[in-house]
This record gives C-alpha cells, structure tokens and sequence, in this order.
C-alpha cells in the first residue's frame, strides 16, 4: 500500500525499488500470499536500473525475449520485443507495463529513500524510516535495490570546478542531451561509455575519451525483430526459458563447445568467427567452456579479439592503445556497434589516462600529468559502480544488537546463498552478494530469489515462525564454497567491480557465485525442501502483536 509519512504504519513486508526486483516481489508478497506490504523507490517511476542509465545507446545485451520476466505467460505473450536487444525506452515501457497490468503502482511510494532500517530484537520486526518522514514497522524487509545502483564517485583533484554540463551515464537527463555543436571529454571505456561513445561522437563537435583500461568489446549485432521470429519465440517460449535457465549464465548458447584443445587452431579460429559474428555474449559465454579456466585458451580469445580492433581502427597506434592485455573473459565484457569505428572519425580523440593519469579537472577541462590541457563543453562521467554493497550500506541497515552491514562485512561480504547474512534476521537480499546475481540473466535470478524469499515467508506464516537467519557456519560454507568456485576460475586474477576493487578500501573478494544457476537453484530448493537447512528460526508469536 502507498502510505503516508510522518505516521508510524505496520505491515508485513517492506521493499526497496522497483525495478525487475521490487515489482516482482511486490507481486509475489501481495497477490500470491495476500500479505500487506509496500515498496520504496527513489524515482518518480518503475525501472530501477532503466529508469537511471538513460545515456543514448543503452540496451540489453541479452536477447529481449531472454532479458524479460518468464513468471506469466500472458505478460510474455502480450509483449512484443521490436529488437533482438531492446534498448533502454523500450525496456523501461515494459516495465511500466507490468506495474500497469499487475496494478503494483498503488502499492509504490515514489520519490522516497530508505535511509535507516533498525531491526528491534525485542520485537522481531524491523523499523524502516524514509527521507520523506515514513516510518514503517513489519516483519519482513526485502531489499530490490539492485548490485549497480550506487554510482561510484570517483575522487578527481578539482572535480567541483568545472563550469561546464557535467553528465553521469548512471544518472542521465529525462530530456533528451543535445551535444551537436559541443565539445565533449568523457571518463571511462566501460559497457556504459562504449554504447554511448559511438553515438555521442555522431553529434558532437569533437569528443575526448579518457581511457585507463581498454576491454575486449565484441559486436553486438543488434537488429529488429522479425513477425516470423516473434511468432516462433512465443510460440516456443516454455522450451526457451527451461533452456535459459538450465544454463550457467541463464542465457542458452547452443555455439558452446566444451574445450578449445578438442578442436585444430584452424576449427578455433572458425569458431571464434562464428560466435563473433553472432553477436552478444557468444564469444564471452558460448564459444568454449574453458575459455574462463584456462589461461592459454583465455588468451587465445584475447589474441583474436585484438586481430578484430587492429582491422578496424585505421590509425595503428590508437589500434594498440585500444587493445586490452589483461585476461580475457575476467572482466564483463562490453558488446558495441560500431565502437572501434568510432575512432577512425577526425571528432574523435582517445587519451590513455594510464600512461598520462588525470591530474586534475579544472574549470573547461582536464590537465594531466604530462602537462596536457585538454578543453571541452561537457564533461561526462562513466566511471562505473561500488557494486553489491553500495547499494545495501545506503539502506542504512542495522540488526541484532545495532550492527550495522559494513562492520559485519568489514573484512569482506559473508552471507548465505546470497540471500541473508547473519545477525540481520529476516532482511533478504534479491541478487545479494555471492549468489550469481550478475553473472546470470538478472530477470531470471531476480524471479528464482524471489521466488525462493516468498515461499521462505509463506513457510513461517504457515508455521508460526517469527525470524529467519543462516547460521553463523553456514555462512561460513558459503563463503568458503564461493570462494573456491571462482578461484578455479581466472576470473578473481583481475581487478574489476567483480572483486570490489574498483573502490578504494574496499575489501577484495569475489562477489558472485560462479557454479551456474542450475546448480544453484539446485542447492536453495534443497535447503527449502529440507526445512531451511542452515538457516535459525525464532518462534514466540506473543511478541508480534505489541510493537512500539
Ligand atoms: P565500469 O565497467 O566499471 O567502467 C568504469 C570505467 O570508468 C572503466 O573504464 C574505469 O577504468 C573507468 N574509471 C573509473 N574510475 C576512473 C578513474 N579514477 N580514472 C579514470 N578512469 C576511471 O562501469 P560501467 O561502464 O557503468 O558498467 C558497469 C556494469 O554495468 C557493466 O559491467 C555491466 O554489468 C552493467 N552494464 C550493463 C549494460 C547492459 O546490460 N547493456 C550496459 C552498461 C552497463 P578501469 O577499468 O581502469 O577501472
């Protein structure tokens, strides 16, 4: 329910956002258990993530028809997807759409910030207060706010004086951004800029990309939707979707061959073709399975990847400047259209900032440390995330004994199935840390947590139970089983938002568990089936009536 401020209220179930996430659990909590609950959100819309990254040239880049809620067929068959990778507007229609067709809006406070939630061990509920005055007492608090919703906040020397337009990809204007006639410098080559690098160079006058670290970035191959291929998707969707989430990153790639030394360098470099020219994640998750094991086949990737960008950037030093050397595979890899093309055009400037680092912003630009000023209109941030537990410390989560978030992961994230930590009894965590949450198709791990939360919430309703929480071993296991399945993989070798280190004094460690989402799943339906195994309840439903 949508409620007011400055009133304490008691309900069963709080949310925070309503992105992919919050909709879903809304949905789950009050028309499948008939709890009462309502959600927060920040903006003045659905969307989550697709209501902030509005920069031009965002999209999925997982197909639509994958990247989209599988729970109802009716909204999968109602739904039409105009490109195989839909962009940003089109994603956040469908969005609005759902909250539209399962009337979540009226159960959505808009415009209002979580910014303290206090569990109270006596009465076993959590305490949640808002930016805008609210005060809501329940028993169950559900975090949907996301693993990329907190920006990173990069600290440059002199930031504050640039007297410019400054822009965030993660927050970008509703009105549409007009750089035609501007000079433009932007800060870094993530997935974020390399969508939006290609079409901000069509309109403005000139543009600066300031690079510290190239990626292995492969074509996108976007292209419209066909009626016949929309007939046979819907058509086919239940097989789609058992395939999907039977995969290990929830997409299915029928390319994927399971190692790179059964086939000649001839068939390889075959294969590599093919699953480039395929597009997407083919050659990142499709083309072999030992490609994220290995080294030589990793680089053996990067090899070929690097052959692609010297064909296609004219200028042989820029070519190099723009080839990555750092493991292939080990960071996420951005997919483009028409990225490297992008700097043959006489616009276009790209500045290595790791052999020439920023040495400060100043009032019409940058200067770095060689000594180079260099001078433009608009200055736009792509700087990236802190991941995982940005977006949970903003909450301003407190458990048992007042501990808060950051001093029990202080010395890195612990929880269990990436789904609850100890000491924080009933706070679920939708794609928490250590669960695959990013490394899978986001709206198919979105469904499976919530799914595996409501019925979690239904067994204590059914049985009585006050609190929910893994115990302290448990986590331990957890974090222990995590960490052994990414370090059989090359991918905690690099620094990336993976492992934290992007943020300074962020303790490194691998955030997402790497097993598959089959497995997983596997493993949180057992725990369920087997009573919640690992997992303490507390029962004393006297408690429950009387909160202050
Ligand atoms: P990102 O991948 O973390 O990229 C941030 C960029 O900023 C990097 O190039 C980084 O360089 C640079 N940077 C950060 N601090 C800097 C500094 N102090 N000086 C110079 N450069 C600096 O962030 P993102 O591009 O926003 O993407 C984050 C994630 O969001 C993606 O990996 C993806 O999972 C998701 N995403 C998804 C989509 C999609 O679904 N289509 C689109 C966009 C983003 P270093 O690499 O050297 O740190």
């Amino acid at each position: 329910m949508s409620i007011q401020p400055h009133t304490p209220v008691h309900l069963d179930a709080v949310v925070v956002g309503a992105g992919f996430a919050g909709l879903y659990m809304l949905h789950a909590l009050r028309d499948r258990l008939g709890l009462k609950a309502t959600v927060f959100e920040a903006a003045d819309d659905v969307g989550g993530t697709w209501y902030w990254n509005r920069y031009p040239g965002a999209r999925c880049d997982i197909d639509s028809y994958d990247y989209s809620f599988s729970f109802s067929d009716e909204i999968q068959q109602e739904w039409t997807w105009s490109e195989k990778y839909a962009a940003q507007p089109e994603i956040m229609k469908y969005l609005q759409f759902v909250a539209d067709k399962l009337k979540l809006r009226p159960d959505i406070n808009f415009e209002t910030r979580v910014v303290s939630s206090t569990y109270d061990e006596h009465a076993r509920r959590w305490v949640i207060r808002t930016d805008r005055g609210h005060t809501v007492v329940c028993k169950y608090y559900i975090s949907g706010a996301g693993t990329l919703s907190n920006a990173a906040d990069p600290a440059f020397k002199g930031k504050h004086s640039f007297k410019g337009e400054v822009y965030s990809t993660s927050a970008w204007p509703h009105e549409p951004v007009d750089f035609t006639g501007k000079t433009v410098g932007i800060i870094g080559t993530g997935a974020s800029a390399i969508q939006a690098i290609p079409l901000i160079a069509q309109q403005a006058k000139h543009l600066t990309v300031f690079q510290r670290t190239p990626n292995y970035t492969v074509p996108l191959q976007n292209c419209r939707e066909t009626e016949e291929e929309v007939k046979a998707i819907k058509a086919n969707y239940a097989e789609i979707r058992k395939q999907s989430k039977a995969a290990l990153a929830g997409v299915a790639f029928p390319s994927m061959r399971t190692s790179m030394f059964d086939d000649t360098p001839e068939q390889v470099q075959q294969h590599l073709e093919y699953c480039w020219n395929a597009g997407g994640f083919s050659l990142w998750l499709g083309a072999y399975g030992d490609v994220l094991t290995d080294e030589k086949a990793s680089n053996i990737v990067a090899e070929f990847v690097r052959s692609k960008i010297r064909q296609r950037v004219t200028d042989p030093k820029t070519a190099e400047k723009l080839c990555p050397r750092y493991l292939y595979g080990t960071k996420r890899q951005p997919c483009e259209t028409r990225y490297y093309e992008t700097y043959n055009r006489d616009n276009v400037a790209l500045v290595d900032v790791k052999a020439d680092p920023i040495q400060q912003i100043t009032e019409d630009g940058i200067d770095l440390e060689s000594g180079q000023s260099v001078h433009f209109d608009c200055l736009i941030y792509a700087t990236g995330f802190d991941a995982f537990t940005g977006p949970l410390y903003k909450l301003g989560v407190k458990g048992r004994g007042g501990a808060t978030l950051q001093a029990h992961w202080r010395t890195g994230v612990r929880t269990n199935l990436g789904l609850m930590s100890h000491g924080f009894p009933n706070f679920f965590m939708i794609t928490g840390p250590q669960s695959p949450s990013v490394l899978f198709n986001m709206p198919l791990g979105i469904e499976q947590h919530v799914e595996w939360i409501a019925d979690a919430i239904r067994y204590m309703e059914d049985n009585g139970l006050e609190a929910i929480e893994p115990a302290l071993e448990e986590e331990v296991e957890w974090d222990k089983l995590v960490a052994d399945i990414a370090n059989a993989t090359l991918l905690p070798r690099t620094d990336t938002w993976y492992t934290g280190s992007n943020i300074p004094g962020k303790p490194r460690k691998f955030l997402v568990y790497l097993g598959g989402g089959a497995a997983y799943k596997q493993t949180c339906d057992e725990v369920a089936r087997n009573g919640y195994t690992g997992f303490v309840f507390e029962s004393d439903p006297s408690l429950s009536a009387n909160v202050a």
